[in-house]
């Protein structure tokens, strides 16, 4: 599929879904080729899931912000998902993607949750050949990379 429209499609369900519950969501379209990804939808979209539904659990609920960009380089198109929410402290960050690792203070909130959810999403991005990275800033914000190569075969 083309990344540009896959994106946006996607992007367009998360923006109706995230205003609606009057959070800020933007999303920027950087990439300058029509370039075709191989992807499963169903599954990218739970990633994304994942990813935007921690934003959405840890972050502030009076005044969350959440930012998503599509670049692109060479061989490979690239996704930020940015939050401004409590960040997570740089010891902890190295474990995050790992199964049933969860950070327990008192901001979680949520006792049903299990800590699968990004080793989940890491599994279905490596299920694409992409990569998936993590960098943030405590009291500030959490910033996630997904990296998805880009396929030349004719599709
Ligand atoms: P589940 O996703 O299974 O419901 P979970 O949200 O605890 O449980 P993960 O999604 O794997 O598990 O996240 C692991 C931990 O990383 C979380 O417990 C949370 O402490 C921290 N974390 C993840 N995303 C963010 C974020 N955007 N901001 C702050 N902390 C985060
Ligand atoms: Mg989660």
């Amino acid at each position: 599929v083309k990344a540009k429209a896959f994106m946006n499609d996607l992007m367009e369900e998360f923006k109706f879904e995230l205003e609606e519950r009057r959070y800020r969501f933007y999303y920027g379209d950087h990439l300058e080729t029509n370039c075709t990804i191989n992807i499963d939808r169903k599954r990218l979209y739970q990633a994304f899931r994942n990813i935007i539904g921690n934003a959405v659990k840890y972050g502030d609920s009076q005044d969350l912000t959440i930012k998503v960009q599509l670049t692109g380089r060479e061989n490979v198109i690239s996704i930020t998902i940015e939050d401004n929410g409590p960040g997570i402290p740089a010891d902890k960050l190295p474990h995050i993607f790992d199964r049933f690792y969860r950070i327990d203070d008192e901001r979680t909130k949520d006792l049903m949750s299990t800590g699968l959810g990004l080793a989940i999403a890491k599994e279905l991005v490596q299920a694409h050949k992409g990569t998936i990275s993590v960098s943030s800033i405590e009291k500030a914000g959490t910033f996630f990379t997904i990296n998805l190569p880009i396929s030349h075969s004719t599709e």
